[in-house]
């Protein structure tokens, strides 16, 4: 088993409602837990402007599934989920990027770890330091508050939404 980091953001069809939809999948995932959830942060678009502001939060998953297999199961449940790609970083019900997965790094033609935009992106950076704390030190010998640091982070909103980590009555939507 190992552990593994997925990014989610959603800026249409009730964001925070395709959130929950994303973790329940997720914890649904053969050969997968879902360990935990981040708390939601809303941001403007980091694409084109003409869009709605995006939730991000991130998921701690502990799987047996290889890197390829976990990928192919994060874009079977955006394709179930309805996902459609009209523009680069324009608007989606779903986004499920896998950032890390233990210290791998790798690149081929499917998969890059960790996710190319992760040293670099407030929207992600935030909530994963609320997973893993600011002093975890990522696949590259940096932690991630020394690349907090050079983000612009005062334009994220931490959101009063708590996300399901699995299929329990009583959750939220
Ligand atoms: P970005 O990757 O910059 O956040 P995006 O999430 O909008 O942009 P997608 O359309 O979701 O991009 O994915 C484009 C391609 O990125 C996918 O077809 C996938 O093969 C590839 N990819 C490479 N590495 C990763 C990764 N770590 N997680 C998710 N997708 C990845
Ligand atoms: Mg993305
Ligand atoms: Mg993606």
């Amino acid at each position: 088993m190992i552990d593994a980091f997925v990014g989610l953001g959603s800026n249409i069809n009730q964001p925070a409602l395709q959130l929950s939809k994303a973790c329940r999948s997720m914890a649904a995932l053969g050969n997968t837990q879902l360990v935990a959830i981040s708390p939601v942060y809303e941001s403007p678009p980091m694409g084109p402007a003409d869009q709605p502001h995006f939730l991000n939060a991130c998921a701690h998953l502990r799987t047996g599934l290889s890197p390829g297999e976990l990928l192919t199961s994060l874009q079977a449940i955006e394709t179930a989920m309805g996902r459609i790609r009209r523009r680069r970083w324009g608007e989606r019900c779903i986004d499920l990027d896998l950032l890390l997965m233990g210290n791998l790094q790798l690149k081929n033609e499917v998969l890059t770890l960790p996710h190319p935009g992760l040293y670099s992106r407030d929207f992600v950076l935030r909530p994963l330091s609320d997973l893993l704390g600011r002093e975890f030190v990522m696949p590259n010998g940096v932690d991630i508050g020394t690349l907090l640091a050079v983000c612009t982070t005062e334009r994220l909103e931490k959101l009063n939404i708590v996300l399901p980590k699995g299929n329990e009555p009583g959750n939220p939507p």
